[in-house]
């Protein structure tokens, strides 16, 4: 039963203003978490939460914050479970539409579900997220998470890449008793939620649940090979699948072609983050070293991974971390919590700044050359482009700099794949189920839309999922490896 309460003012007024002041998560100080990478958010307990969820107005169909969720989770419906204290069935309604509940809880930004919250009218959204995560939480730590398994079709798919969109198609897929093999190039699976979401914001215990609930499904992971060079999608089909999901999300990072961007000091964004974030045994032999960062960082860029990388650099022991981005801040494109927090940790901001050039000592980073910028018309991002000031060049020492650029897609799938097509960025083409225009493998993720969300990425694999189901059903059951039986309950 979905308990809304109707649409009537006087409810609706009565909550506003009797339950207006919000109950925010708990979260560790910035003096306690500058120092180590254990997760920032504490999160709602069992008293907290029924406050902050009992909030909810309970708007009438179709409630905005349904709307926004790119999975449509029943929220409302949850969150009265909440208020009554019924922390396991909420968790149930959240599992309904996601898989991912622990994970989007943590790692959702406030413009999905929270932004359209009614209550952003009075600047006081309710904290969907977070009483999410803490649901699922809860749920797993009574060991009431079960998740249940069809009967063997006798149908093999595999599933190249192990991120939100792998994970996603994997486990729908599992479920409908289809035999699963999921392909990862890095030595452990979770794709972008393992190696570039730090663990300061999504613990890798969290990542690795997930992948321990499908192993007990009985999905198989190969980690270590990557497709498209160690097996093409060609070889996947002569070996028996019948379909494959890619899910390979986009790697790559812009490369900037300023001077000196390649001396010692200076990093990419993904590389300095599971540098740092992941013990060695979790990383390839050449990206094993941690990265040095001095006494005085420099990170490039405006985003939400800038921020990860600044964040990631108090916590490595430097002293003075500075983010220059070339816009201003009105301009930038990370959420402003991020910018927050990492403020409270002890980031500092340059605004309206780009390097000219790096400039290094016996193949060292030392210094950059900045010049100051000034916003001209807008581009084609809707954004002033910042046009360079003559002659407002200055230079600042240096220890070590990170460039948080952007990602794009990675070729090698799309070159040694045959009637694979994909745009001029690289981006593979898809209809609206994910379907590329090879029959038997489907798309979804990053690697379709471009750098996104992560339950964007998972919204758009569920599609796909349902798509592949349909097609995997249309073709002749095959002889599949014995899927181990299930274990019940799943991690707790
Ligand atoms: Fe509750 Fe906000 Fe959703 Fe309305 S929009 S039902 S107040 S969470």
């Amino acid at each position: 039963m979905i308990p809304h309460i109707p649409g009537d003012e006087f409810v609706i007024e009565r909550k506003v203003r009797t339950h207006l002041l919000p109950v925010f998560p708990a979260e560790r100080s910035p003096e306690s978490r500058r120092s180590d990478f254990e997760e920032v958010l504490i999160g709602y307990d069992e008293a907290t939460a029924p406050l902050e969820a009992g909030r909810c107005l309970h708007c009438p169909d179709p409630a905005p914050c349904i709307q926004a969720c790119p999975l449509h989770n029943d929220i409302p419906t949850a969150l009265w479970l909440i208020e009554q204290g019924d922390f396991l069935r909420a968790a149930q309604v959240f599992r309904q539409t996601s898989f991912l509940s622990e994970i989007c809880g943590r790692v959702c930004p406030p413009q999905t579900c929270r932004g359209s919250c009614t209550l952003s009218a009075y600047g006081k959204p309710i904290n969907i997220t977070k009483l999410e995560a803490f649901v699922a939480d809860f749920q797993r730590r009574h060991g009431a998470l079960k998740i249940h398994r069809a009967p063997p079709t006798g149908r093999r798919v595999a599933v190249v890449g192990s991120g939100p969109a792998g994970l996603t198609v994997a486990e729908f897929l599992v479920r409908q008793g289809h035999s699963v093999t999921v392909f990862e190039a890095m030595p452990r699976p979770g794709g972008l939620l393992r190696y570039g979401i730090p663990a300061f914001k999504l613990p890798k215990f969290v990542v690795d649940q997930k992948i321990v609930d499908l192993e007990r499904l009985g999905v198989r992971f190969v980690t270590g090979v990557r497709i498209g060079q160690d097996l093409t999608l060609d070889d996947l089909f002569a070996q028996g699948y019948q379909a494959v999901f890619l899910g390979i999300g986009t790697w790559r990072p812009v490369e900037p072609d300023w001077e000196g961007a390649n001396l010692d000091g200076v990093y990419m964004a993904l590389d300095f983050l599971m540098r740092a974030n992941l013990p060695p045994r979790d990383l390839p032999p050449e990206k094993r070293e941690r990265p040095q960062v001095g006494r005085r960082v420099a990170v490039i860029g405006g985003g939400d991974t800038a921020m990860d990388c600044a964040r990631t650099a108090i916590r490595l022991g430097a002293e003075e971390v500075v983010i220059y981005y070339r816009r201003s801040e009105a301009e930038m494109p990370g959420n402003r919590e991020e910018r927050k927090k990492a403020r409270e940790e002890g980031v500092r901001f340059e605004f309206l700044v780009a390097p000219a050039r790096f400039i290094g000592e016996d193949g060292r980073l030392t210094a950059i050359e900045f010049v100051r910028m000034a916003l001209g018309e807008p581009d084609e991002s809707g954004r002033r482009r910042p046009v360079p000031i003559p002659g407002s060049n200055f230079i600042v020492p240096v220890d070590a700099a990170v460039l948080a650029l952007g990602f794009r897609a990675d070729p090698t799938i799309a070159r040694t794949t045959t009637g694979l097509e994909v745009s001029r960025a690289g981006l593979i083409r898809v209809d609206e189920e994910g379907r590329t225009s090879r029959p038997g493998v489907f798309a979804a993720g990053d690697g379709v839309t471009g750098p996104d969300l992560v339950v964007t990425a998972s919204a758009a694999a569920m599609r796909a999922a349902r798509a592949m189901h349909a097609y995997l059903m249309e073709q002749p059951p095959v002889e599949v490896p014995e899927i181990p039986p299930m274990v019940e309950p799943a991690l707790a």
